[in-house]
């Protein structure tokens, strides 16, 4: 008998792509499991989860015709992820067995661990102990953990004293469909899961802190109570983790902008609006003018635009409709005002005010460009995400044919700061996605532009296939900070799509008006991310030509406090202070380091008689008869070599 007689057409068989392009064919109704289990039996039995394209769902998810399906093994990142959204389980459960009835909201796994929150819960960070070790109780339970799929109708009863679950159950599923519960033990969750197989599966988990956090984000919402952890495979893992938390909280931007006075956000001047003191602002001032240098070497012209428009502009630009509700937005008289977002479009109504021929190309404009965003104010956080930033913006306005060197001269400065300020780099190519504006000539001539500057520079790079904007492909670069931390970094982008709406154009050699291709850039993007980055980077001790202060002349007593003018005067081209106040030298010595001043030049007698100086780093490296102007030309070389490498007393 053959299988065709044996088996009803209407069962079919449905093919799934694999990661490496290779197709796989099943039975209609295959689980990912099932299909792992196809591939071998070894992936099956290792098999803790799926990706269907690109959404992580449980091992019993049935997979789908031309789906793109990813096995998720242990030790991968994503297995990770399925082991903590399971501890955030544990979590809800051991707060539900140790509280009287706590309303449960979401608890979802981060990039570095999990949350979840409560409403009707009244702890604080001394319960976290306990309730933690109730969590270890569960995992050492080993319970298994169930999935199950039951109506709406059955869950609703299920989650009858649940308010926000039942919120969730009736944006989840319509009547007559089914949803998905996990158990374990007693304890029960509406959740579409992965999860791992039993709590013992969970490795060594840990509660960090606890926040306020409003239901859904929306400030209009009720407070809730959100208990942060995290959780490893092993002890080891979470330990090394620790640690690493715990040296990026000494170099946390907030506590160190305080200690050093260099920024402060306030209640009475607003949420996410960063005041600069004069010691951020001078080191502000230095990155752009190092910007600035770059930006008039490379033949961009500076404009200014102000910080508000009327709206007609965001209509014209499209940032009305699409970003209406990130935008502050208020009536003056008849007319309608946003402040804004983004400097593009002023700088397009600009370029779009004269006539250009195709000899004029490329225009070139920078401006360091205040934008405000309404971010959602449970977000705002230090300088890393705020309402007011300044980007150090760069438009440039290119002939199609043009892009490419365009663009070989922006990757070139963007690498050119990233190496200055030591910090590794990679890069990505983001391609056409399947929804864009622009016609076929004209991507492909932009594509094969961008892969032809990335090689040309012989530039490592991944394509990210269908990633670009809907409006024109990017080169996006990511940057590694001093701990090993990951930050997105400066994106070069290509833009079809302005110069449509603002009807630019530039009349070629043949005569006839064409199109220019926008190119949007910064070198650094924000500045207050950028500088926030920074502060953590250096953990505040700033290469010298960035210090507030460089040089602070400590006099070892009051005698000496006329030399130590003097020989501050010898160092006037520096950011030099006398530190005069009446106190012992030692005392003066750990001001300055705690002040991370570059260098301290130390006047007592000694050194007034021979007249020369004994000069100490922040590092506590200290060097004796130092000649005055030895020193001095060390320091304009240390201060214009910019990078960090020469410390006179490191050479
Ligand atoms: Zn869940
Ligand atoms: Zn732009």
């Amino acid at each position: 008998m053959s299988e065709s007689e044996s088996e009803p057409e209407s069962a079919g068989q449905i093919t799934v792509v694999l990661p490496d392009g290779s197709e796989l064919e099943v039975d209609a109704g295959a689980t990912v499991e099932d299909c792992a289990y196809e591939i071998g039996p070894g992936l099956g039995r290792d098999t803790v989860a799926g990706k269907l394209d690109g959404d992580l769902v449980a091992k019993e998810e049935p997979a789908y015709d031309d789906a793109a399906l990813e096995i998720i093994t242990e030790g991968s990142d994503e297995s990770l992820r399925v082991m903590r959204h399971s501890a955030a389980h544990c979590l809800a459960q051991a707060v539900e067995r140790l509280y009287d009835e706590p309303k449960l909201a979401i608890g979802p796994p981060t990039d570095d661990g999990f949350y979840y929150d409560f409403d009707d819960l009244d702890v604080d960070e001394s319960d976290l102990a306990e309730i933690e070790s109730e969590m270890e109780a569960i995992v050492d339970a080993d319970y298994e953990i169930e999935r199950e799929e039951v109506s709406v109708e059955e869950a609703e009863e299920r989650l009858a004293d649940q308010p926000y679950k039942l919120e969730l159950l009736s944006e989840l599923a319509e009547e007559g469909e089914q949803v998905t519960f996990y158990s374990q033990g007693e304890w029960e969750d509406l959740c579409a899961g992965p999860h791992v197989e039993s709590t013992g599966e969970i490795g060594a988990v840990k509660l960090l802190e606890i926040a306020g956090a409003y239901w859904r984000g929306d400030e209009e919402n009720p407070m809730q109570t959100r208990i942060y952890g995290t959780a490893f495979e092993d002890e080891s893992d979470l330990e090394a983790y620790l640690q690493r938390l715990e040296e990026a909280e000494e170099r946390d931007h907030r506590k160190i902008g305080n200690e050093m006075n260099l920024f402060s956000i306030q209640d009475v001047t607003g949420p996410g609006l960063p005041l600069y003191h004069p010691p951020g602002k001078t080191i502000l001032r230095e990155l752009e003018s190092f910007v600035e240098d770059l930006n008039e070497d490379a033949g961009y012209d500076y404009v200014e635009t102000p910080h508000v428009f009327k709206t007609d502009l965001w209509h014209r630009s499209g940032h009305y409709e699409n970003y209406e509700d990130d935008m502050f937005i208020f009536d003056v008289g008849d007319d309608e005002f946003g402040l804004k977002p983004m400097n593009c479009p002023g700088h397009a109504a600009i370029f779009q005010d004269q006539s250009w021929s195709y000899r004029d190309m490329p225009i070139r404009y920078a401006e360091n460009g205040k934008v405000y965003r309404k971010e959602q104010r449970g977000e705002l956080s230090g300088l890393s995400r705020v309402w007011a930033f300044t980007i150090d913006d760069g438009h440039l306005f290119v002939e199609p044919e043009g892009i490419e060197h365009e663009v070989e001269t922006v990757i070139d400065m963007i690498t050119d700061v990233l190496e200055t300020f030591d910090l590794e780099y990679e890069m990505a190519l983001a391609t056409r996605p399947e929804k864009s504006v622009g016609s076929d000539e004209i991507w492909e001539k932009a594509q094969s532009q961008l892969r032809s500057v990335l090689e040309h520079r012989n530039l490592e790079y991944d394509v990210e296939e269908g990633d670009g904007a809907f409006y024109g492909p990017k080169i996006d670069f990511a940057f590694e900070d001093a701990i090993g931390r990951h930050w997105d970094g400066p994106t070069v982008q290509l833009d079809f799509n302005m110069p449509e709406r603002f009807d630019l154009s530039y009349v070629g050699e043949d005569n006839e008006e064409h199109r220019p291709v926008m190119i949007h850039r910064a070198l650094y993007g924000s500045y207050e991310r950028f500088f926030m980055m920074l502060i953590e980077h250096y953990e505040g001790n700033f290469p010298l030509w960035l210090a507030p202060e460089q040089v602070r002349v400590l006099p070892i007593s009051d005698s000496n406090l006329g030399y130590a003018h003097r020989v501050a005067n010898e160092f006037d081209e520096f950011r030099v202070e006398v530190d005069d106040r009446d106190s012992t030298l030692e005392r003066k010595i750990r001001a300055a380091h705690d002040d991370r001043v570059p260098y301290q030049i130390i006047v007592g007698d000694n050194e007034e008689e021979d007249g020369n100086i004994s000069v100490r780093d922040r590092f506590e490296d200290q060097e004796y008869d130092v000649d005055i102007d030895a020193f001095r030309a060390h320091l304009e070389g240390e201060r214009d070599e910019k990078r960090t490498e020469p410390d006179f007393l490191r050479d």
